[in-house]
């Protein structure tokens, strides 16, 4: 039985051509292709020397017949698609029916392969393209090749590989994305000397996740989805009825780092389209979208989304190696994106635990003045230590420790692991209920309560507060920060605002760079309740601030948004405009550290941030509560 044909001449010319063999990882990339378009439920991919010398890929796949297989190593031969319609509705990871021929071209290749309506499989060999022989081969069905010697007869190409270990790391980072976007399906990667990637078939993504990425990589990510919006029923003109007669729908699911969690590149952030790994800048800028005012500028987060949408929504044939590809809707394709992960983010509210986490510093300081105070050196980094008479050397008896013995890094770390592993394993959030209704219903492990008690402050800057679940320590500042802002921000979305006029005019200073900025902002500006007018060449008079800020903070606040706006007044949307604004006021109107609070503001404050949407961090990326659980007390007490 033959499925394969050659492509016309004519639908072959319409094929995004390309380089597909530049290197090791690209040749295991279509081989594993192949295995998962043949509905391979296992794909094992061996390699030597980084994949000079061998690359090998095994599958349980459907297998060619030996008129297939004969056939497969032509150019354009395909089964996945017949005619240049079909390059509209991609299903398929391969459509262009060259990568065997390429990859024949420039080593050493022999498959083996037999298709359930053959008794007997085919055995073939090739070198630099031409056939060598073709023999019997007895095997079950599904396919195994294997490329030996790549580049053998291209010296040019051989001498630009990189190192082995470089090239096995593309290779790894290849199995690893395909074993994260196929769970249901086993996975082996080894080289010669070991086993790098062994994942057996699991029921879901999380799983999946745990076996490839471990259990720490779990832990700091939440789980989203699945959410599924119809399709929309525009598109090109033309489409629109095709489009009414079956819109299908998009889906999508994943998982993405907790606030806290900072990476310093964009390196794993992973975005799937029909379980193909892809790189987009749409996607990329919803994420960022997504994680405004909760990531510092400068940081990223890990995400890996998955988005299955129907095939005629999106075009692979854009991309020589089908790492790009164009969304028939891409508004909508990023505003679900944007939306599903901030819902997820609010959903989780997570919470930093005690130990915090090493992280890189956000960039933001507090703004001056705010700096705790008494300052003692005995209290810089250093967690006070039991007193002991410096002669006396180490305390043989532990019984006169008052706080606990600290335990070494290592068993504090993995309690804390485990336990947030079980704490967050989030129950699959329901897409429908918006946030603030998900936070009047039962309060959920890693939400932030509503029944906290304060019992105190830490030097006048942090609440101390409990509730059945342990202990929680609240920054003040940072927590009125976020009450304000999203209480500034939702009243400029939806109406203009009234400032209070100042007894006297302010004049503020202003170098070349705010001056364009104050251009440009202005009209914003005045709507969040600044009167600010042109005073001179180099100055503004403010009349007028939004009511929370005093007086004298407001030339700082003006100077401080100017400033922080720069040259990017241009490139920002009105919303990072107002979310900034909004951040910035919010953050001057905040009541500072080192402000003594009577039990009933304390309260107020607990109860007003346990009603924001995102009460675990400041508009600037800075987290607002640190929680003790429970468990942990009673672990570290050895109660438990
Ligand atoms: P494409 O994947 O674009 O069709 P390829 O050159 O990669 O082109 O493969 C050519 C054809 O060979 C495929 O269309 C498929 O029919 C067949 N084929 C390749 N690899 C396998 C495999 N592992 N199992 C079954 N069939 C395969
Ligand atoms: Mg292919």
């Amino acid at each position: 039985m033959s499925v394969i044909r050659i492509l016309s001449e004519n639908v072959a010319n319409k094929i995004a051509a390309g380089e597909v063999v530049e290197r090791p990882a690209s040749v295991a990339k279509e081989l594993v292709e192949n295995s998962l378009d043949a509905g391979a439920q296992s794909v094992e991919v061996s390699v030597e020397s980084g994949g000079r010398r061998l690359i090998r890929v095994s599958d349980d796949g459907c297998g060619m017949s030996r008129d297939d297989t004969l056939l497969a190593f032509e150019r354009h031969a395909t089964s996945k698609i017949k005619s240049a319609e079909d390059l509209d509705e991609i299903a398929t990871l391969g459509f262009r029916g060259e990568a065997l021929p390429s990859i024949a071209a420039v080593s050493r290749l022999t498959i083996e392969t037999r298709h359930a309506s053959e008794e007997v499989g085919t055995r073939l060999e090739i070198s630099g393209g031409k056939f060598r022989s073709v023999k019997d081969a007895v095997r079950p069905c599904g396919t195994r090749i294997e490329v030996q010697s790549l580049f053998f007869n291209t010296p040019a190409r051989r001498k630009f590989l990189r190192t082995e270990s470089t090239e096995l790391g593309h290779i790894a980072s290849m199995v690893t994305h395909y074993a994260l976007a196929h769970p249901d399906k086993a996975f082996r990667l080894a080289s010669l000397t070991h086993e790098i990637l062994k994942a057996s078939p699991v029921t879901s993504h999380r799983e999946r996740v745990y076996q490839v990425m471990g259990g720490q990589a779990l832990e700091q990510l939440v789980e989203f989805g699945p959410m599924e919006r119809p399709a929309p029923k525009f598109g090109p003109p033309g489409l629109e009825a095709e489009a009414e007669a079956s819109p299908g729908a998009y889906k999508i699911f994943g998982f993405v780092s907790r606030p806290e969690v900072h990476k310093l590149n964009r390196n794993q952030i992973y975005f799937f389209v029909n379980r193909r790994l892809i790189r987009d800048r749409l996607v990329l800028h919803a994420l960022t979208e997504a994680y405004r005012n909760i990531l510092p500028a400068g940081v990223f987060p890990v995400a890996l989304v998955f988005l299955d949408l129907p095939s005629r929504e999106v075009d692979v044939n854009v991309h020589p190696s089908k790492a790009e590809v164009r969304f028939r809707n891409g508004s909508f394709v990023h505003d679900m994106v944007r939306d599903s992960v901030l819902q997820a983010l609010m959903a989780s509210r997570p919470v930093a635990a005690f130990p915090m986490p090493k992280q890189p510093q956000a960039p933001e300081a507090y703004p001056a003045g705010q700096h705790l105070e008494p300052y003692s050196p005995k209290q810089a980094g250093q967690p006070p230590q039991p007193w002991r008479p410096e002669t006396e050397g180490p305390p043989k008896a532990r019984g006169f420790h008052l706080s606990a013995p600290r335990p070494d890094p290592a068993t504090q770390v993995l309690p804390l692991a485990e336990a947030a592993l079980s704490t967050y394993a989030p129950p699959l959030a329901s897409w429908s209920v918006p946030c603030s209704a998900a936070a009047t219903s039962e309060p959920q492990v890693g939400e932030f309560p509503a029944d906290l008690l304060p019992l105190g402050q830490i030097q006048s800057s942090f609440i101390v507060a409990t509730n059945p679940e342990g202990l929680w320590i609240i920054d003040q500042h940072v927590a009125h920060e976020r009450i304000l802002f999203e209480q500034h921000l939702g009243r400029r979305q939806t109406s203009q605002m009234e400032g209070q006029r100042l007894l006297l005019p302010i004049v503020v200073d202003l170098g070349p760079q705010q001056r364009v900025a104050f251009q440009n902002i202005a009209e914003e500006l005045a709507a969040n309740g600044f009167e600010v007018e042109p005073f001179g060449q180099e100055s503004v008079a403010v009349k007028a601030a939004p009511a929370d800020i005093q007086p004298d903070d407001v030339e700082r606040l003006v100077r401080e948004i100017l400033e922080s706006l720069g040259r990017e007044t241009q490139a920002l949307s009105l919303d990072e405009l107002r979310r900034k604004i909004a951040a910035s006021v919010a953050c001057h109107a905040a009541i500072k550290v080192n402000m003594p609070l009577d039990q009933e503001k304390m309260e107020w404050l607990l109860h007003e941030l346990s009603r924001t949407d995102c009460p675990m961090t400041c508009p600037h990326g800075r987290p607002v509560v640190l929680r003790y659980d429970m468990k942990e007390i009673q672990k570290a007490f050895k109660r438990i």
